[in-house]
């Protein structure tokens, strides 16, 4: 009994540090969209049946005084418990949407992908969107919203704003595809158009029963008439798999890193066919 006593004791102090921890993130990042601590840094997505660069993936970065540089992986869940993902995504989607538009004046109709919380699929966020594309003239299509599927599980009201998204125009895709939950009788009632296989069946794609994955998530976007895109290709053997079962759009760093803004104009004029494509 007494035993169990103590080790209540320490959960409760290792929780407690966890929350001072948490509390203090949260008030960090509360001073970071003030302070300009945020910027969004941009992923190439490549079509390599054309060998061109076709879009590029929006992530965010925040570059903290006293933390340094903090991963989204660390500091969105946060801001989804705080509730502050509301603020960082309309913050993004707003950078993301007159990013895009002033990439537009080169004359590269690039596809611009933004990932978006469930949490943030509310009434006022197609508000958002919509007023975004009035104002940008941004054509909606070229805005992809990258939503997860632990963020729609059976959840009528959400999908329903998902609809409403679409009928905007703008494309939606399902991000990390593989890694949740989705019954198939529930994936075909999304409205939804593209499906991204998540990275860790790309990683070992040498492993037979990921490639199986991988594969069968190709030929599931076929019979759906959906698109794919692959992400986190690191070697040109995983490529050419990824090829060889048709999924033909691809981000990863075997093409690049996620760049600065200003950096991806040289990248998608220089990259035509680049040794990797052959
Ligand atoms: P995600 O949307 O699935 O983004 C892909 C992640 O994989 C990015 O990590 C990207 O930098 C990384 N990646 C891309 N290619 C490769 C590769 O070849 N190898 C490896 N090892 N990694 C690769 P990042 O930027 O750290 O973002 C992590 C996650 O944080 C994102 O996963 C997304 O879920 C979330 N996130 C990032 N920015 C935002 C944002 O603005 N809003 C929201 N709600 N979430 C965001
Ligand atoms: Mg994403
Ligand atoms: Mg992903
Ligand atoms: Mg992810």
């Amino acid at each position: 009994k007494r035993e169990g006593r103590n080790r209540v004791e320490v959960f409760t102090a290792a929780m407690g540090a966890a929350l001072v921890d948490r509390a203090r993130m949260t008030a960090d990042l509360a001073q970071a969209i003030e302070n300009d601590e945020l910027r969004m840094v941009y992923q190439p997505l490549v079509d390599t049946g054309r060998g061109i660069v076709i879009g590029a993936e929006a992530l965010m970065r925040w570059q903290s005084p006293t933390r340094g540089n903090v991963r989204p992986d660390e500091f969105i869940p946060i801001a989804e418990e705080s509730g502050q993902i509301i603020e960082l995504g309309d913050w993004a989607i707003r950078q993301v949407v007159q990013q895009a538009v002033e990439w537009d004046v080169t004359g590269r109709d690039l596809k611009i992908g933004v990932n978006v919380s469930g949490l943030q699929l509310r009434p006022a966020f197609v508000e958002t969107v919509r007023d975004l594309l009035a104002q940008s003239g941004l054509e909606p299509a070229r805005l992809i919203l990258e939503l997860t599927e632990s963020g729609l599980v059976d959840d009528d009201h959400r999908i329903s704003l998902i609809g409403l998204l679409r009928d905007l125009g703008v494309t939606v895709a399902i991000d990390d595809f593989g890694t949740g939950y989705s019954s198939l009788s529930y994936l075909r009632r999304l409205p939804i158009d593209i499906l991204k296989i998540d990275r860790s069946f790309i990683n070992e794609l040498h492993d037979q029963r990921n490639a199986a994955v991988a594969k069968t998530i190709i030929d599931l976007t076929r019979t759906l008439s959906l698109d794919c895109v692959a992400e986190g290709i690191e070697t040109e053997e995983q490529l050419s798999q990824l090829q060889a079962l048709g999924c033909q759009s691809v981000q990863g760093y075997l093409f690049a890193k996620p760049m600065e803004a200003q950096e991806l104009m040289a990248f998608v004029a220089g990259f035509g066919a680049t040794a990797v494509l052959g």
